[in-house]
């Protein structure tokens, strides 16, 4: 029962989100663990809980309630949009970035302007799965990029 009353007191209710008339719950208590919509969702949790830190959404834009930063990135495919909340991250605080895979590092990259933005400071980029021949490690630095399989 306190477990569930300590949750609560990370539930926010953000009126007018979506739409106007809709009073959005959403939970978010800032965090050292950043994660990429949508299978860094998967993996990222699992190690925040491991190190004991908060994890961080970072979703497509139009998916998060409040106040946001946003950057915009370039895709294999066309282009797409990075969005996270603005209190998501304190100044100042230390960030491993969670994906499932680094390709081109564009998604990546993104996430680490995000990361700027909110004047984090990124300490790695970490994913299960690495393509190495497109280079995205080097579009990375002079982040560290931690990937457990590499093809
Ligand atoms: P990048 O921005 O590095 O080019 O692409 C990485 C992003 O696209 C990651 O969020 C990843 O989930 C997705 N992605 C790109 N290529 C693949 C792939 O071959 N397999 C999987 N599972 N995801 C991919």
């Amino acid at each position: 029962e306190s477990k569930l009353q300590l949750i609560k007191t990370h539930i926010r209710a953000f009126p007018d989100f979506p739409k106007e008339g809709i009073l959005f719950r959403f939970c978010s208590d800032g965090g050292s663990v950043p994660g990429l919509d949508a299978r860094g969702f998967l993996f990222g949790p699992l190690l925040a809980q491991r190190l004991g830190l908060g994890f961080v959404l970072v979703r497509k834009k139009g998916k998060l309630p409040g106040p946001t930063v946003s950057v915009s990135y370039e895709l294999e495919y066309g282009k797409s949009d990075a969005e996270v909340q603005e209190d998501a991250v304190a100044a100042g605080q230390k960030v491993l970035i969670i994906d499932d895979l680094l390709a081109t590092g564009g998604t990546m990259f993104a996430a680490c302007e995000l990361m700027r933005k909110l004047q984090a400071q990124v300490l790695g980029c970490m994913v299960v799965v690495e393509l190495k021949d497109l280079n995205g490690v080097d579009r990375l630095k002079p982040h560290k990029v931690f990937s457990l399989i590499q093809y």
